[in-house]
């Protein structure tokens, strides 16, 4: 292979493509009919790339197996043995039961299953398998009941064509119900291999070198029929580093589309005014210079990005990262303004109307006083307008902002979803700006977007800012979000008070926390209290919230004020109670989920979280940043046993760390991408091989090789392999969508 050839002819490709395995149906392999291509088409496999890409979950070193002689009981161990007897029987009640017996050549036990009469045909004597379960006794011979099972071998013994019996023998995921197994699978790939003989290869000679991977072919070798465990490491390495340049390929033409049909708006704003006393008397300006307090550098180091954004001629696609308490909303805020005083119109959407509530609040008294160009009227200026737009505003008021928005004497709307109902428009919507962006499907951002081209599709493409205060590790954002720029809060005001977390196991341990509630409310501070999370619809939650309530302030917190807060309440009620919250009339607020998002009360200094094990690490970090917010030091109180192995981890970390971005890269160490990319969508663009949380380098090279490659050739015209590819991998609606140009 070379690439010093002449770069504007690239030379027809030797080997297999990608497309071409994709174009060619299971149906073809021998022993595949039509029964066998169903049970196929469950596990996903339905053309010969599908079945290349069905990587074996892992290998087994038969050299190195454990022995059933060595095994201790009590234990989780893997057997690796032959059937040697298999009888069906059925309990009293009907259950069936299959009893089968296991040999190695170091002893045998005895596998029991129950309610799986099908396990009879699945393990006739002589089948070789692996067995995974808990090894108990019986009658002081070990046994295993209901283990997962791996068929190795049928009893036909070695597959047609295999010469010799492998040492490292992968282990394919299996359906028991479809009833395709890791040996027919590994038959199948065998056979697909063989058929392929050699791979495409997409990337130049000199890439894999420098990387030091290996090529396509040797990789699609070495990870289904490796002849050492590194061999299949380093072939999972190659295909791991592929499924992430497609990715990050993707993302970058993703990202020149956008731009390819971008109608974006020249704001009239100068990314100088972020910057000290900027001697220009712009909106921003003037917004900056009153507030009560002078912004971080890194406040005025993100706005200074944005209204950069603002000032160009592209539509902004940024996402603000802040911990809770950063500070997003007064840059948000300057983003507004940035549009507002050329005479455009902005957006804020929160996910809650306890916060757009807030929002709202905070923002007119941060705006108090500020006026707007506005040659209608006498003397050329009019205060700034800010309107409020949820579900609950009584009608007449909902009118009078949807009108105001149309006409454009609304200068900034904070709303809730209710922003994006139909008859919901703009006069120019200049900036949308999603708060808490975690909390709304891709469809609402773009939705709240599409308002700005309008109901004709006349208008223009609003920027668009982003902001979410749970941290995402930058290899998730590099994946999920890269084809937005990316701003980053990293310095917290002055003034934030330390919080002390404590992870309190059991009742005895809890006192501490409700004398802690006692003792500062005593010195006129106040405490949340947040209920455990409960199963079933909101209703149910609410009950139980209302009782815990009820509960606490006739015990712990007795003679104590004590206020009530969930989803189902109505919203003037919600106010109200927010209100005397707010305001120093309660003591104590016990609430569900709903203070999650935003609530700022700077007199709180005690969270208690009951039941703590049932929330993810981001809503833990997310409850907990409701305190230290200036009232002085701050603790943070974990009341129960840990639920899962998992929930452990989560809970020790909160003990031992408030930095956002540290907890979210423990929480992608926990739970995998899986929860992150949930929003993404399925399919073969998904990661089979590759991990955000172990393959951080690989994913640091393949989107550097990304940028290389688009750099100079932004539709990719010298790589057709690679375009090939993803197409292969795209849905094709995507791909007719990049690659459009
Ligand atoms: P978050 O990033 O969590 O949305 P907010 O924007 O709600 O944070 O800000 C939290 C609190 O800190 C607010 O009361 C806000 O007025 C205050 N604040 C923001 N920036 C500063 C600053 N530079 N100095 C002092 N207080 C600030
Ligand atoms: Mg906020």
């Amino acid at each position: 292979m070379s690439d010093t050839g002449d770069p504007s002819a690239p030379p027809p490709p030797t080997g297999c493509t990608l497309t071409k395995l994709a174009g060619i149906e299971v149906g073809v392999l021998k022993g595949v009919g039509p029964k066998r291509r169903e049970s196929l088409a469950q596990l996903g496999v339905s053309s010969i790339l599908d079945l290349l890409w069905t990587y074996p979950r892992r290998y087994i070193d038969r050299t190195r197996q454990a022995e059933l002689a060595d095994l201790v009981v009590g234990d989780e161990a893997v057997v690796l043995g032959r059937v040697t007897k298999v009888s069906a029987s059925r309990t009293r009640n009907g259950k069936a039961v299959v009893t089968v017996m296991v040999a190695d050549s170091t002893g045998s036990m005895q596998v029991t299953f129950f309610n799986q009469a099908w396990r009879e045909g699945q393990l006739p004597v002589g089948t070789e398998a692996l067995f995974f379960g808990k090894l108990e006794t019986f009658g002081g011979r070990p046994k295993m009941t209901n283990p997962v099972v791996d068929i190795l071998m049928g009893i036909t013994g070695q597959a047609e064509g295999t010469t010799k019996t492998l040492r490292i023998v992968p282990v394919y995921p299996q359906s028991q119900k479809s009833n395709v197994t890791s040996w027919d699978l590994g038959r199948m790939v065998a056979e697909s291999l063989r058929r392929a003989g050699s791979f495409a290869e997409p990337l130049d000679a000199r890439v894999l070198d420098e990387l030091d991977l290996l090529d396509r072919t040797a990789a699609m070798h070495g990870i289904h029929a490796p002849a050492t465990l590194e061999e299949a490491a380093a072939a999972r390495r190659r295909l791991a580093f592929d499924e992430l340049l497609r990715l990050q390929l993707t993302l970058q033409l993703r990202r020149a589309a956008l731009e390819a049909d971008a109608r974006g708006l020249r704001h009239a704003v100068d990314p100088e005014e972020a910057g000290a006393s900027s001697g220009a008397v712009t909106m921003v300006s003037a917004f900056l210079d009153a507030l009560p307090f002078a912004p971080t550098d890194a406040q005025r180091r993100v706005m200074a990005e944005i209204l950069a954004d603002l000032a160009g001629p592209l539509p902004m696609h940024r996402l603000l990262q802040g911990d809770v308490g950063s500070g997003k909303t007064v840059v948000a805020l300057a983003a507004l303004l940035g549009v507002v005083q050329g005479g455009h119109q902005g957006a804020l959407m929160a996910p809650t109307e306890v916060l757009a509530d807030q929002h709202h609040q905070s923002i007119r008294r941060l705006l108090e006083g500020l006026e707007v160009p506005d040659p209608s009227v006498l003397g050329g200026t009019r205060p700034v307008s800010v309107g409020l737009l949820t579900a609950s505003r009584p009608a007449k008021e909902r009118r009078a902002v949807v009108e105001g928005m149309a006409t454009g004497s609304v200068d900034i709307v904070i709303g809730t979803h209710a922003l994006l109902t139909d008859d919901v428009g703009f006069r120019s919507l200049g900036l949308a700006v999603v708060d808490e962006q975690h909390r709304f499907g891709v469809e609402q951002r773009a939705a709240l977007r599409e308002k700005g081209r309008g109901s004709d599709g006349s208008g223009h493409d609003p920027d668009l800012l982003v902001m979410t205060a749970t941290p995402i590790p930058r290899s998730a954002a590099m994946v999920v979000f890269g084809d937005l720029s990316m701003s980053v809060l990293d310095e917290m005001p002055a003034g934030r008070t330390p919080i002390t977390t404590r992870w309190l196991r059991t009742g005895l341990e809890q006192a501490e926390a409700w004398g802690r509630v006692r003792a500062e409310v005593a010195a006129g501070r106040q405490a949340f209290v947040v209920c455990p999370l409960v199963e079933g619809s909101a209703k149910v939650e609410a009950t139980s919230a209302t009782e815990e309530a009820e509960r606490l302030a006739a015990s712990e917190l007795a003679g104590l004020r004590v206020g009530l807060l969930h989803g189902q309440m109505k919203t003037t009620e919600k106010d109200e109670v927010m209100e005397a919250f707010r305001s120093g009339s309660l003591d104590v607020l016990v609430a569900t989920t709903v203070i999650e998002v935003g609530v700022d009360v700077p007199a709180a200094t005690v969270m208690v979280i009951e039941d703590p094990g049932r929330f993810g690490i981001a809503q833990l970090h997310q409850l907990r940043g409701r305190v230290g917010r200036g009232g002085g030091d701050s603790w943070c109180y974990l009341l129960g046993e840990a639920v899962s192995p998992d929930a452990a981890v989560r809970l020790e970390a909160m003990e031992q760390t408030t930095d956002g971005f540290v907890l979210a890269e423990v929480d992608l160490e926990v739970r995998g991408e899986g929860t992150i990319l949930g929003s993404r969508q399925k399919g073969r663009s998904d990661l089979a091989l590759a991990s955000l949380a172990k393959d951080r380098d690989l994913l640091d090279q393949a989107a550097a090789v990304a940028v290389a490659l688009t750099a100079d050739d932004p539709h990719l015209a010298q790589k057709p392999l690679l375009v090939e590819e993803l197409r292969a991998t795209l849905d094709p609606d995507d791909a007719a969508y990049l690659f459009k140009g």
